[in-house]
Parts: structure tokens; sequence; C-alpha cells
């Protein structure tokens, strides 16, 4: 008998592409694949790309061009390009790189294995769906046969595509309006989810905030959503991303302060502080609405942890106007914020907006202004967390010291604590008293075991030869 083929799946870009490779993985392996321990000795690799970060083009056919010389080392070598970029390149992949054996687009996920099989005898294969089969609508196949990194915690996509029209984004053109799964779908998977051992879920979305509008026609959905996951028995966390500042609603709010289970932290993207620029934008909300929303939100729910998104250098963008951002940013006391330099997407309004780009040099002078105001923010933060005792699902050894483990606290913070007799396992829930708060991660010492892991362990077969 053959032995299995193998898989490696390189990914690009943000949370929902990082869920579509564990459900590609998970399409592999019911299609009787195995993962590669490394991408040279993979017999088929995919590069799961996406366009909304810096250099899409140069990171994608860069990769490419390494990936050339191993196609020419094993000319079986199978090269698959997904997601994004494939989506808005499609058959021009194969004019650039024609080494590539498989495009396939963001609603065609399902069809990958089987195109990767039909390459074989057929030759290189496009296929790229402007919108999801209404018939299959395999493109939002359930995360539950996903092969996830963390066997206890899964993403769960809820919406794919997006009705708004922020200037710089392209995610609309290339994923298409926003649609809904049913709420009905969402609590079955939550529940099978949660009998197969995971405890945390984090909902994904473009805007989670207008999920079900295109159910009801009109009225979100998302607070309904979001109360009856916290009825699932067994799903101890859920968390959300994103929602959009102008679609944060009271009764999410509410929902958020009246589900245990909801955890305390919100990922709030500012962009800027600057009511002409976020104007430009087009991204539907000035400054005092946002403040305001935030501020709603501090006081419903206790101990929340705010992050954020935010733009330095969109096009036109002034020395007064950045300035009103940090003023802004000052103000918010983000816990964290992911600062992001303004770089054009083809097909963008932004991207036209060439004649008022900001340079270089002053873009960058902006970014290391902001970076210092929200850092000093997120140290603030993480220094008032020690002394205090946080409830910390554990994900297993630090990558850096594997004398230590990390885990995320219901803030969603990164924690560090060292090993010690009895010591937590991987999905354990535990209490640990934090002893020192840095920017982007906090240290402590473990007081005890609240949980032992719930999922199943896999113990590897042994041969009897
Ligand atoms: S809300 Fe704006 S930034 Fe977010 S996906 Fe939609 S268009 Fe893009």
């Amino acid at each position: 008998m053959s032995s299995p083929k193998t898989f490696a799946i390189r990914t690009f870009g943000c949370q929902m592409n990082e869920h579509d490779s564990e459900r590609l993985a998970g399409l592999f392996v019911a299609d009787g694949m195995v993962r590669a321990t490394s991408e040279a000795e993979a017999d088929v690799i995919v590069l799961n790309t996406c366009t909304i970060r810096e250099n899409a083009d140069l990171k994608l056919y860069s990769a490419l061009g390494q990936l050339k010389a191993l196609k020419e080392e094993r000319p079986e070598l199978q090269i698959a390009v997904g997601g994004c970029m494939a989506q808005k390149d499609r058959g021009a992949v194969l004019q650039r790189a024609n080494w590539v054996d498989v495009v396939f687009g963001t609603h065609n996920l399902a069809s990958a294995p089987s195109l990767l099989r039909r390459s074989v005898s057929e030759g290189p294969l496009v296929e790229v769906l402007d919108a999801p089969d209404p018939l299959a609508s395999r493109d939002m196949a359930p995360a539950l046969y996903a092969v996830r990194e963390l066997p206890f915690a899964a993403w769960m996509t809820i919406q794919t595509g997006c009705d708004n029209t922020c200037a710089y984004c392209i995610v609309p053109s290339v994923r298409g309006g926003e649609i809904s799964r049913p709420l009905g779908d969402l609590i079955e998977e939550a529940t099978m989810l949660a009998s197969s051992g995971v405890s945390e879920i984090t909902v994904l979305g473009q805007n989670v905030n207008s999920y079900g509008r295109d159910l009801t026609r009109r009225r979100p959905l998302f607070a309904e959503l979001l109360r009856a996951l916290g009825q699932v028995p067994g799903i101890e966390r859920i968390r959300f991303t994103s929602p959009h500042p102008k679609d944060l609603s009271s009764e999410t709010i509410a929902a958020m302060a009246e589900t245990p289970t909801v955890c305390t932290q919100l990922h709030l993207p500012l962009q800027s502080g600057s009511n002409r620029v976020l104007s430009a934008m087009r991204r539907g909300y000035k400054v005092e609405r946002y403040v305001a929303t935030l501020a709603a939100a501090r006081a419903a729910v206790a101990d929340l942890a705010v992050t954020t998104d935010l733009i330095v250098g969109f096009p036109g963008e002034t020395d007064e106007e950045f300035d009103e951002t940090l003023a802004v940013v000052a103000a918010c006391e983000f816990d964290l914020a992911y600062t992001f330099i303004f770089s054009p997407r083809e097909g963008t309004r932004a991207a036209d907006m060439r004649d008022a780009f900001v340079s270089d040099d002053v873009i960058k002078e902006r970014f290391e202004r902001l970076k210092d105001v929200t850092d000093r923010s997120a140290l603030r933060r993480h220094q008032a967390r020690v002394g205090r005792r946080e409830e910390v699902l554990v994900e297993g050894p630090s990558r850096r010291n594997e004398q230590m483990l990390s885990g995320r606290t219901r803030q969603g913070k990164l924690i560090h604590f060292p090993l010690s007799e009895g010591a937590a396992r991987a999905g354990s829930l535990v209490s640990v008293d934090v002893t020192y708060g840095a920017p982007y991660h906090l240290l402590g010492e473990m007081v005890e075991v609240l949980r032992a892991p719930r999922h199943k362990i896999r113990v590897p077969l042994l041969s009897s030869r």
C-alpha cells in the first residue's frame, strides 16, 4: 500500500485565514492525507493568502519564487494558492508562476482536495467562484472537522464578506457581501465542539455586530447569538472579533455584560482619531461616537480589556490630524493596539488618492510616536494587573522557555508562569497570581488547578510488529 500524501499549509494574514487553514487541513485529513513535518518533505504545499496586509503581492510571489526551486527538484510536488490573493488574481497567478498546480478562491475551499487530485492528470486548474454556491454553501463548512492548533479552543466563522465600504479595504470586493450562517447551525456546532472537549470559542466575522441582518432582512442577531452560546454546556469562554464601532449596539454590550462566559475583552478598531480622516476612510462614525461607545462598554462590562487597530498615514493625513489620533489614543488607554502603516490596495478608493499619499519618512516617524503612546498605555494596563489573581486557560509550554507554561487570561492576555510539581497540562483551567506586567505579556505564579483538561488526548497507536 502506498504511503499517504503529505501536505503543508503556509498561512498569511488574519484569524479568518488561520481558521480557513485549519478547515483546509481538516479537509485534507478527511481525504486521507497527513500533515508533513516540513514544507521540504510535503507532497502538497498550499499558500493560503491575504490581500489586506502590506505587500500582499510581493509576499505571495516571492514565496512562489522560493517554491519554484523545490518544484524543479521534485516535479511531482503540487503547489496550490488559495485565499484572498487567489480570489483577486485568479488565472493571473498561473501567468506569473506557471509552476503552480491549483488556484482556488475563498468560496472554493471545500474543492481544494479534489482540484489537487484532478490536476495530477488534467494539469493546472483554477476554480474561483464570485459568491458561495447557494446549493452547496460548502465554503462555510463548519469548524467541526478542522484540524486545530489547540484541541480545546476553536474558531467559529459566523459570517463571511462585508457590507461596508471602508476606503482602504479590499475585503468587500474579494469576499463579497455579508452572508450569515443560521443561528441554529452555530449553536449546534458549538454544542458538538463542546462535546469534543472544546471549552473556548472565538467567533469570527468581518463585522460580527451585523451578524444576522441578512437572515432577518433588518435586525442583527449578534446579541442573541452571544446569549445562546452562553447557554451551551461546556463552553466556558466566548470571544469574538471584530465588531465595527458604528454597529456595536447597547444590546450587544448588555449581552456581553450578562453572559458570564463571554470574556471581558473587546476589540474595537478606531483606525484614526481625526473626524476628517475617519470620514475619508468612510468608517461611518465620528471620534465622539467611538469614545461614547467605548465608555458605555467599559461602564457595563466590569474589568473590560480593550484592544484596537490604527492606520498611520492614510492619504491626506496632516500633522494636526495625526496629533488628534495621538490624543484620542492616549485618552482611550488601550490594552493593546495593532498599528498598521497605510499601504494602498489596488482596487480600493484609497489607492486612487495617490496625490495625497504621505511620504514614507513622515509615516515612519508618526508610526514610532504612536507606538510609544500605545506601548505606554499597554504597560500601565498590564502593570495594574500585578497582585491580581487571574483565571488562565493553559495553552502549553512557552515558546521561548520550556520551563514555563503559557496561557490566556479571561481578558485575552498572554501570561507565562513556571512549571511546577503536579503541573497543569494544556487545556487545564488554572488560577495564577500576576507578578509582573510588560507591554505585551504578563508573568505570574500558579496557585491551583481549577479544572483538568476536558479534550480527548490522542495516544499514538504502537505497531505490534
Ligand atoms: S468593516 Fe471596513 S475594514 Fe472591515 S472588512 Fe468591512 S470594509 Fe473592510
